[in-house]
């Protein structure tokens, strides 16, 4: 459970996490593993469209919970069930008590419940007098140990196996063998026992199908089975969010669940329950069964025009299996009840602004989240938005705002960059890069080394650089070159130029042109983000380009994606902002697809060992893979494939700032699968991953060189 009070608590409590060794190899082997086995699950199945068809069918129950709720209520109450509808969690949780009490029940036996977890239902029972034991292995050796799930699916999955068997011990008194095979034997003896004494069962539910009034569970462990059989009493707790129309929605989504949750093609076990059935331990033969829906927000929610989609999550942990945070840090530290990528956003909305305001910083916008998500929820951007929201509750940090105000006014912002290049003076290197960091920002940032501004920004060389207008141009282009290329690498934008010889190509570069504003939208300034997108809008409203080329990945991604939805809505800029959004494109893909390169356009057709690093922005943001490999392929380029080349390298602008000891070990990873390759070359195609990546291999020594797509191209060409 997140319980830092203040972001340096946080940021110290993320140090410890990232010095355990154990939950680091776990980690690594489970994303590992996991990347591999949902491929092969998915192999015969078209994920998108199947995520596309479980994203419209929830959105659709979403609108329609109160319907569905009452529906539901109505089947489930002919069967001989009883329906509650809780407001909040304590509600919820005194609901089950009274029920508890009501059917003189004392020993409660619970199958895995997140919406459990969310109310904190065991601390309430059991200051109720009432024994409540988990049933689910991993989640009965976290009740053990006192501690909070650190996944939504495998709640142990931090714990190794002596620390479990140095648990059972403590449980069991007794001394319990590291062996998993005899740790499960131990677990299964101590709860069978349970089971046989319980009285009353609490599950959870994956689906609530209101046509039939049917509770859907899904487990792997099948101790739901028993926890809603044995007992004479079953309780099913669960969000509003889990009622669907029909039968039919829940087998949707039972083919993506436990593919996007663990690999598995099937689970084990899916249990349906109608209603109450015979039961030879209740005095009257029939079991009691309560379905307690809770609220707690979700209402209010299904009716929010931003935050609706929440509410279409399937609860399968995907969004944490892929996440590279999470991966380093571990479930308590990224998220509290809920964790990964939907723990960050609920955590807000369920357990409050002082729970969630440090936890929302530590994404770094990589997208990996979103890709795979079952229930289609843009995770990392609705993140941003309360991080924005949670900003504008309790006020912006000084260093956020001032940057707001300064990046905002462009000429102000250009300044302070041309002003930096004299700054810098004393401590640059005449290898391109600073000597050492000012002593405030070491030694914590010291992982890489960092570039010096450039002698002369790109805007300034354009008179030079600009080619000759040609007279029949094939394509119309302006270059957006975002601030690292103009003011740090001017020369992947020069190359950029030079890659274009004799293609028909003609350029222009609109002046008024500033940042894109995505390290505003990292820090949490949206109202400064929004300005200057209209300001680059508008910068490039005056050229008749049909394409807007960007060199930096992160940059075409904002551009294209993220713009028309900071100003689609408003009927002042919609169109304008959809006409600029289409025409953004992205280098390798504008050479590769649209320009037509081929191998007879090189001067140089053979050596240089290459390998690659996909931006995020680039492979998720875009969906671009294909274009910048058939390049390489086509220079002539002998061109290696990285392990984990599309794991994100820990730039994240900003966030490497705010967070530099994630930054330096995403960055270390990467560069250990880089060296793997033995390739002389490392290339990509995004200044942000440049710098971090080029510092990376210079800090390290190592012998590789790290250079954008259109430099080696460039330098290829005939
Ligand atoms: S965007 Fe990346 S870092 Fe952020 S939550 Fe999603 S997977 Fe994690
Ligand atoms: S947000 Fe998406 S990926 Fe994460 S648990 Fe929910 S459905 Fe799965």
């Amino acid at each position: 459970m997140q319980d830092a009070k203040s972001f340096k608590e946080y940021k110290t409590q993320v140090r410890e996490a990232l010095g355990d060794d154990f939950l680091r190899t776990a980690m690594d082997n489970f994303a590992i593993a996991y990347r591999a086995s949902r491929a092969n699950a998915f192999k015969e199945i078209d994920d998108k469209a199947l995520i596309k068809d479980i994203a419209e069918a929830k959105a659709c129950s979403t609108a329609n919970m109160d319907e569905l709720y009452a529906q539901f209520k109505e089947e489930a109450e002919k069967n001989g069930a009883v329906v509650h509808l809780a407001a909040d969690a304590q509600e919820a949780n005194e609901i089950i008590a009274r029920i508890a009490k009501d059917e003189n029940c004392t020993k409660i036996v619970k199958s895995k419940s997140m919406t459990a977890e969310e109310t904190l239902l065991n601390h309430h029972l059991e200051a109720e007098n009432l024994e409540v034991v988990e049933t689910d292995l991993g989640e009965w050796i976290i009740q053990l140990r006192h501690e909070g799930p650190s996944h939504m699916v495998m709640p142990a999955i931090h714990l190794s196996r002596h620390q479990v068997s140095d648990t059972f011990t403590d449980a069991t008194g007794k001394k319990q063998d590291a062996d998993i095979q005899k740790l499960v034997k131990v677990a299964r003896r101590e709860l069978r026992q349970k089971f046989t004494e319980a009285d009353m069962g609490v599950s959870g539910c994956n689906f609530a199908i209101a046509e039939t009034g049917t509770i859907g569970i899904v487990t792997n462990e099948g101790n739901a089975r028993l926890v809603t059989t044995l007992p004479r009493v079953h309780v099913a707790l669960m969000g509003l969010d889990k009622l669907t129309p029909k039968l039919h929605d829940a087998l949707r989504v039972l083919r993506a669940l436990p593919r996007n949750a663990t690999g598995q093609a099937i689970t084990s076990y899916v249990t349906w329950i109608t209603g109450s059935n015979e039961c030879a331990v209740a005095e009257d033969d029939r079991k009691k069964v309560h379905f307690v829906f809770l609220d707690n927000g979700r209402r209010a929610l299904a009716k929010d025009p931003v935050f609706a989609q929440v509410l279409q999550c399937v609860r399968c942990g995907a969004c944490a299996n892929v996440c590279p945070v999470y991966r380093m840090v571990g479930g308590h530290k990224m998220g509290h009840i809920y964790i990964g990528a939907i723990g960050l956003i609920l955590t807000y909305f369920f357990h409050g602004t002082d729970k969630a305001k440090n936890l929302v910083q530590n994404c770094i916008n990589c997208g990996a989240c979103k890709e795979i998500c079952a229930g289609g929820i843009d995770l990392p951007g609705l993140i941003k938005e309360i991080h924005a929201r949670i900003q504008d509750e309790e006020g912006h940090p000084l260093s956020s705002a001032l940057l707001g105000k300064m990046m905002k006014n462009r000429k102000l912002f250009h300044k302070f960059l041309r002003i930096a290049k004299y700054a810098q003076k004393p401590v640059a290197g005449n290898d391109g890069f600073l000597r050492h960091l000012p002593m405030i920002f070491a030694p914590d940032h010291d992982f890489r080394s960092l570039p010096v501004v450039a002698e002369v920004p790109f805007r300034d060389m354009w008179a030079k650089v600009k080619p000759a207008k040609t007279a029949n141009p094939k394509y119309k282009v302006a270059i957006f070159s975002g601030c690292v290329q103009d003011f740090v690498y001017p020369e992947q934008s020069v190359a950029t130029v030079e890659s274009m010889r004799g293609k028909g190509v003609e350029l222009e570069y609109p002046m008024d042109q500033s940042c894109c504003g995505l390290p505003l939208q990292m820090m949490g300034e949206k109202v400064a983000g929004r300005d200057v997108a209209i300001q680059n809008m508008e910068a490039f409203e005056n050229s008749d380009c049909e394409y807007i080329l960007t060199m930096c990945a992160s940059c075409a991604s904002h551009l294209k994606h993220n713009y028309p939805k900071m100003l689609g809505h408003d009927p002042k800029y919609a169109i304008r902002v959809q006409e600029f959004a289409d025409k953004v494109i992205d280098y390798s893909s504008f050479m590769n697809d649209v320009v037509g390169i081929y191998e007879a356009d090189f001067r140089q057709t053979k050596g240089d060992k290459v390998t690659y690093h996909a931006p995020c922005h680039l492979c998720r943001g875009l969906d671009v893979k294909a274009a910048p490999r058939e390049l390489m392929v086509k220079a002539g380029l002998e061109y290696i494939e990285c392990a984990e080349e599309e794991v994100c390298c820990g730039f994240g602008g900003t966030y490497s700032v705010k967070f530099p000891k994630i930054s330096e070990q995403l960055l270390s990873k990467k560069m250990h699968n880089v060296e793997e390759t033995r390739a002389e070359v490392l290339l990509t195609d995004c200044p942000g991953c440049v710098m971090q990546l080029r510092g990376g291999a210079n800090k390290n020594g190592l012998d590789i060189e790290v250079k954008h797509v259109a430099e080696l191209i460039a330098e290829r060409r005939k």
